[in-house]
C-alpha cells in the first residue's frame, strides 16, 4: 500500500467513526423513537449506498413487523404500515437465524416473496436483524432497485448501526414503561391521582379553548371500611380492582379513569354536559352492583358507590372547582342514604358566580 493510499485509507475510517459518534449522541440524547430510527436509517443507506430502506419494529405478541422508519419508496409501498411475520419468508428467516440476511439478487431467492416488495421492484438488499440483550426488537433494511454487491465494510458498518438502532429501540421501551409506571396505580391499573390533576388541568382548558363541556365524575364506596373489618384488607384489595374494572367497562376510550385516593376515584368525561354525565354514571353505578353480585354471601355486604357530578362550564369555571362541586355533590349523596348519583346543579343549594360571596355548602344548608 502506498503512502498516499494509506493515508486515504486513515480519513475515512476518522470519517467513519465520527460519523458513527454523531449517531451514538442522537441516540443517547433523543426521546423521540421514530427520529432516532430515521437518521439512523438515513446513515445506513448512505453506508450502503442504496436509494431506499426501512426500519421495522417486531411485536412479539401480535407476531408483526411495524414500519417506524422508511425511505425511498413508492406511495403504494408506503401505505403497508406494517406486516404479518409470513411462514417461509425473509422476515420468519431473520427472525429464526438472528444474523443478516444480504441478497444480490431477489430474483434467484424464493423466500423473498412478499407481494408489495416485489412489485415496488427491490433487486438487492441487506435486512439486519436489530437485537438487544439476545432478543430481535426490529430489522434494518436497505434496499436497491437493481441487483448488486454489498462491500464487507458496509455490511460491517450496517451491523455497528443496527447494534444502535437496537438500543435506542430498548431505550425508548424503557423509557414508555417507566412513564406508564409513573402515572398508574399499582392496584387498580387506572391512572394515579397525580396524573389525573394533570389530565383535568388539560380538558379544562381544551374545553375553555374550544367551548366544549367537561364532566367530572367523583365515586366513593359505600361503607368501605366496614366492608374491610367484615372480610379483611386482602378482600378489600380485591373489591377495588373489580370496582376499576365495572368503571373502566362503563366508560369510552377517551375518558379517564383514576384512582383518586383509597376507596374513591375520579373519572373525566371529556365533552359531555352533565345530563350525559349522569346517565354514565348511574351506568357505572349499576354495573358495579351487577359485577359484584354474589361476591359475598351475605347480602349485608353488597358492594354499592355514591357518585357525584359536576360539569364545565355550568357548575364550575375551572379545575379544582369542578372537584370541589363534584365533591359537594358526593357528600350531599353520602348525607342521603349514598348508592345513588347526585348532580351539583339539581342541588338546593346553588353555586353562586359572585364570588366575594361565601359560598353556602349543603351541610351548611342542612345543619
Ligand atoms: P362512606 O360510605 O362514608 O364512604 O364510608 P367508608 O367506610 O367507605 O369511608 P371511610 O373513609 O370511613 O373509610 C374508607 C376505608 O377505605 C378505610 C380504609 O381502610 C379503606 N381503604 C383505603 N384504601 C384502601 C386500600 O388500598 N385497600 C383496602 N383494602 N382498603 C382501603
Ligand atoms: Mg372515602
Ligand atoms: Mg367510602
Amino acid at each position: 500500500m502506498t503512502d498516499q493510499s494509506k493515508d486515504e485509507k486513515l480519513i475515512r475510517e476518522v470519517k467513519e467513526l465520527t460519523d458513527l459518534f454523531e449517531i451514538a449522541k442522537t441516540v443517547v440524547s433523543t426521546l423521540d423513537l421514530d427520529k432516532v430510527l430515521s437518521s439512523i436509517l438515513r446513515s445506513a443507506m448512505d453506508i450502503a449506498d442504496t436509494p431506499s430502506g426501512s426500519i421495522a419494529l417486531y411485536d412479539e405478541e401480535s407476531n408483526m413487523m411495524i414500519i417506524h422508519a422508511a425511505k425511498g419508496f413508492s406511495k403504494e409501498f408506503m401505505t403497508q404500515k406494517s406486516w404479518p411475520v409470513r411462514k417461509g419468508g425473509l422476515t420468519e428467516k431473520i427472525l429464526r437465524n438472528k444474523y443478516p440476511v444480504i441478497i444480490d439478487d431477489t430474483k434467484r431467492r424464493r423466500y423473498f416473496n412478499n407481494p408489495l416488495a416485489k412489485a415496488e421492484g427491490i433487486e438487492a438488499l441487506v435486512a439486519a436483524p436489530l437485537i438487544f440483550h439476545d432478543k430481535i426488537v426490529g430489522i434494518l433494511y436497505v434496499d436497491d432497485f437493481k441487483k448488486r454487491k454489498f462491500s464487507k465494510n458496509s455490511l460491517r458498518l450496517l451491523s455497528i448501526l443496527s447494534s444502535f438502532a437496537a438500543m435506542s429501540i430498548d431505550n425508548a421501551k424503557l423509557h414508555e414503561e417507566t412513564f406508564k409506571l409513573a402515572i398508574t396505580d399499582g392496584l387498580t391499573n387506572l391512572y394515579n391521582h397525580r396524573y389525573f390533576q394533570e389530565a383535568l388541568e388539560d380538558e379544562v382548558a381544551r374545553a375553555k379553548r374550544y367551548n366544549l363541556y367537561t364532566s367530572l365524575i367523583l365515586l366513593d364506596i359505600d361503607d368501605f371500611k366496614k366492608l374491610n373489618d367484615r372480610h379483611g384488607h386482602q378482600i378489600g384489595d380485591k373489591i377495588l380492582k373489580k370496582v376499576s374494572k365495572s368503571i373502566q367497562k362503563s366508560i369510552r376510550e377517551v375518558d379517564c379513569a383514576s384512582r383518586y385516593g383509597g376507596e374513591e376515584f375520579a373519572i373525566i368525561l371529556p365533552e359531555i354536559d352533565i345530563e350525559s354525565a349522569y346517565v354514565v354514571a348511574e351506568r357505572i353505578r349499576n354495573s358495579i352492583i351487577t359485577d359484584t353480585k354474589g361476591f359475598f354471601e351475605d347480602a349485608d355486604s353488597d358492594v354499592t358507590v355514591t357518585l357525584g357530578i359536576a360539569s364545565y362550564p355550568i357548575d364550575a369555571l375551572d379545575k379544582d372547582e369542578l372537584i370541589r362541586r363534584s365533591d359537594e355533590a358526593l357528600y350531599y349523596g353520602k348525607r342521603t342514604g349514598k348508592n345513588c348519583t347526585t348532580r351539583y346543579d339539581k342541588l338546593e343549594t346553588h353555586y353562586d358566580n359572585d364570588k366575594s360571596k361565601p359560598h353556602k355548602t349543603i351541610s351548611e344548608v342542612k345543619e
